[in-house]
């Protein structure tokens, strides 16, 4: 096997999008092994960029094969090499984040700043991930036995399968590939069938920093036909899946059916709650971009604001004033895209129908944007809901695009008691200037992520991310805590003295 971090500048070309996309495995470019390929489109016109291979379980076969044979000699590497290698790529990628930017803007339809932003923290995973490989502690302790040293350490799973949404496609990419592969694992990623452009690109910059033929492949298609191989292939030890609870739940099963590791990230209904105290320009501004950031389509959106009575009138009235200011479009002065593809466009205005139907109000938005610069893009009205009930529809399932409900409570505990009362337990935010209040919420909230005065999203590297309930199954993506998915533990005993032991 060779490890060579020598990359050399200039050699990568992330600036022509290729048709179809590549496969990426074992050191290979490869089509989908039946040649079918569908056609990947941009949000924001309609119109075909490119053709993605269309891979089926013999696809993931040949990955899953390569990974097996690559594996031992990679996790033979210290881990200190293997981060020098990820950290190879964090640098490539900090090269080519303009054409990284462009690709993630295209297949997205987000503005080329919000791509880039993306990108950044995509790449600060690396270094993050990078460092880790100096650290990776595990544990010295005691033992009762004299001249006996007793130990734990980390140690690799084997092959882990990573399946991914199309939200932000390159820091999904990144979340996921650079523990996955610090840890010894080789990795076979199942691209976001909307999103095949910046997983192709980070495959590229894998082979270029280093990782070995084998160790890191990319598997374009759909869930059914290219994801659920991955996850029923009895040589893959860990699942790491982000994406809808559906999904998520059909591959607990399978997978657990076989007792491989599964790490869940799945949605959420993320709650805002405005206390009567809350500095309401403040709270304004975090409920536009927790509702409406990146076209609502982040599993920490903030879906569900709570306001209390007494300043109920006065905040949805800013709200509202705010959200006709809101410039949906492409452009880098725009505050969001489209939304991914069509079907999540009539589904999401499908269920603001429904709730209208049945006594909601719209307030605002609730519909396609078209004409002029929208064309046949996927464009959808920042939305404001209210007059909903805690158990209905709209208030417990996840929509995944720029729709918020308004909920009025009478004080903290109706507030806190309609935050919980939610399937899912991601995030949360309370505005509150009431330290005992604020502290009191971070107590009692039962959600994964608990914020002050701040949104509902936003997530660092260093930080684990990860929900209760229907959000997740318990694991943490980012932070340390993101290797406990990717390895597992080693308790080692050493007699140095048996003689006298
Ligand atoms: P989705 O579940 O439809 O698809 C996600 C991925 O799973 C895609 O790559 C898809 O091809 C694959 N897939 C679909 N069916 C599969 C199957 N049977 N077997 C294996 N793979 C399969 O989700 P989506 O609508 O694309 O993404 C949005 C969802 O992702 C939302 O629920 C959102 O909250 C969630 N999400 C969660 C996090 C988190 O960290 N908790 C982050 C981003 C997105």
């Amino acid at each position: 096997m060779s490890v060579s971090t020598a990359a050399q500048p200039g050699r990568v070309d992330l600036t022509t999008i290729p048709s179809p996309v590549p496969n990426q495995i074992d050191g290979q470019d490869v089509r989908a092994a039946d040649g079918r390929t569908f056609a990947k489109v941009d949000p924001a016109t309609g119109r075909v960029i490119c053709q993605v291979p269309r891979s089926s379980a013999a696809d993931v076969q040949r990955a899953v094969d390569a990974a097996k044979r690559a594996q031992p000699a990679w996790a033979a590497t210290t881990v200190v090499k293997r981060g020098d290698i990820l950290r190879q790529i964090a640098l490539l990628m900090r090269e080519h984040r303009a054409a990284i930017a462009e690709l993630v803007s295209k297949e997205t339809g987000k503005s080329k700043k919000d791509a880039l932003g993306e990108t950044d923290a995509a790449i600060e995973m690396g270094f993050f991930v990078a460092g880790e490989g100096r650290r990776f502690y595990g544990q010295t302790t005691t033992s009762a036995v004299p001249n006996k040293s007793a130990m734990v350490m980390r140690q690799p799973l084997g092959v882990a399968g990573l399946i991914i949404a199309a939200n932000t496609p390159i820091a999904n990419v990144a979340w996921k590939a650079f523990p996955a592969l610090l840890c010894g694992n080789a990795a076979v990623m199942k691209a976001a069938e909307d999103t095949p452009l910046s997983a192709w690109a980070f495959g590229v910059l894998a082979r270029e920093a280093g990782v070995p033929d084998g160790v890191y492949a990319t598997v374009h298609g759909y869930g059914e036909e290219a994801g659920a191989p991955l996850v029923e292939h009895p040589d893959v030890a860990v699942v790491s899946f982000t994406g809808s609870c559906e999904v998520g739940r059909w591959i607990a099963q399978t997978a657990g059916r076989r007792l491989a590791k599964v790490c869940l990230e799945l949605g959420g209904k993320n709650p805002l709650i405005v206390c009567d105290d809350a500095d309401l320009q403040n709270a304004v501004a975090w409920a536009l971009g927790s509702a409406f950031s990146n076209a609502g389509q982040r599993c920490a959106a903030g879906s569900r604001i709570i306001v209390f009575d007494a300043v109920y009138d006065r905040f949805k009235q800013m709200l509202v004033e705010a959200t006709g200011r809101v410039k949906v479009g492409t452009g880098d002065t725009d505050d969001y895209g489209p939304v991914i593809n069509e079907e999540q466009m009539t589904n999401m205005l499908a269920a603001v129908e429904r709730a209208r139907a049945a006594g909601a109000v719209v307030v605002t938005g609730g519909h396609r944007l078209t004409g002029g610069a929208y064309g046949d893009g996927y464009f959808v009205a920042p939305t404001i809901v209210e007059h909903v009930g805690p158990h209905d529809e709209i208030s417990r399932s996840e929509l995944f695009g720029p729709i918020t409900c308004l909920y009025r409570v009478q004080g903290f505990e109706e507030a806190i008691a309609l935050a919980n009362d939610s399937p899912f337990g991601l995030t949360a935010a309370l505005h509150t200037q009431n330290l005992d209040r604020a502290m009191t919420f971070v107590g009692r909230i039962q959600a994964g992520v608990a914020v002050v005065n701040g949104g509902t999203y936003g997530s660092e590297p260093h930080m684990p991310f990860g929900g209760l309930r229907q959000s997740g199954n318990g694991w943490r993506e980012a932070g340390t805590q993101a290797l406990d998915v990717y390895s597992d533990l080693k308790t080692v005993y050493i007699n140095h003295n048996p003689g006298r032991a």
